[in-house]
């Protein structure tokens, strides 16, 4: 534990300084955040984190949708002299939609929720699994008039399985049972395709080639959260995002938009 705090410490520090140094590569930047405070929800506090985020952000990129940087990458449009940047956001939590779908619309763009529906208007005994399974402690879920109201505003509603299992550890039709259902309770409450779909906790290693291939029958977009130096992974059939959260040091940030991406 001393090793890997020590380890951390080293790791912000050159983040900092190589942050400070780099500069925004020009290209498409899709970003994967969970939440905008690591504690209590604060409704002022945590508004004014994801306002500097955006704010500093938006001083060297201009904010697209997630459908524009799909679109754009798929295509092989990227800009040579512009940084653009889209926001998708995992998990569902309340704040989505109570701080950063209206901040996000504030500067006039639209973001990515990949929702876990049975996560949506859980209890408490659902809510204390599912945050454990997440590493959080304290998050509530959205309503599902509010996810419904997002998708109105125009965000993308996209699936992160039913329960927010690991495909790594689960057996083919359990698997399919977590992609489909989820599919049905998303296209029914929003009456829309589900197109978009983010896996479970990003990394290659919890989402094996064979798991790639039972995905694809449910759904035409899908996401990891990693990798992010290249735009796909396995061979075009993934886009890759990188992850980071508003709350990180703004050194941090800049470091990972400043990656030249292939
Ligand atoms: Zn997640």
């Amino acid at each position: 534990m001393i090793l890997f705090n020590n380890e951390k410490k080293i790791r912000n520090i050159y983040l900092r300084i190589a942050g400070s140094l780099k500069h925004p590569q020009p290209g498409v930047h899709i970003i994967n955040s969970h939440y905008v405070t690591v504690n209590e929800v604060d409704l002022v506090n945590d508004h004014r984190i994801f306002e500097v985020y955006l704010k500093s952000l938006s001083k060297f990129a201009t904010f697209i949708s997630p459908q524009e940087a799909t679109k754009r990458i798929n295509e092989n449009d990227i800009p040579k002299n512009k940084v653009l940047i889209a926001f998708t956001f995992d998990d569902g939590f309340e704040e989505c939609y109570s701080i950063i779908a209206p901040l996000l619309e504030k500067y006039n763009c639209r973001g990515a929720f990949f929702i876990n529906s049975n996560y949506v208007e859980s209890d408490e005994n659902y809510q204390r699994e599912f945050n454990k399974r997440v590493a959080i402690s304290t998050k509530k879920p959205m309503s599902w008039n509010q996810v419904i109201d997002l998708h109105k505003r125009g965000h993308v509603i996209g699936s992160h399985n039913l329960d927010h299992t690991n495909f790594a550890e689960l057996k083919p039709k359990e698997i399919e049972f977590q992609l489909k259902r989820n599919k049905e309770i998303l296209e029914a409450k929003l009456n829309y395709d589900n197109e978009y779909f983010a896996w479970t906790y990003g990394q290659m290693l919890h989402f094996p080639k064979a798991v790639l291939d039972i995905t694809e029958k449910y759904h035409k977009y899908i996401f990891s959260g990693t990798n992010y130096k290249r735009y796909f992974s396995y061979n075009g059939r993934v886009l890759n995002r990188r992850h980071q959260e508003a709350f990180w040091p703004f050194s941090h940030v800049k470091y990972f938009v400043s990656t030249k991406k292939r």
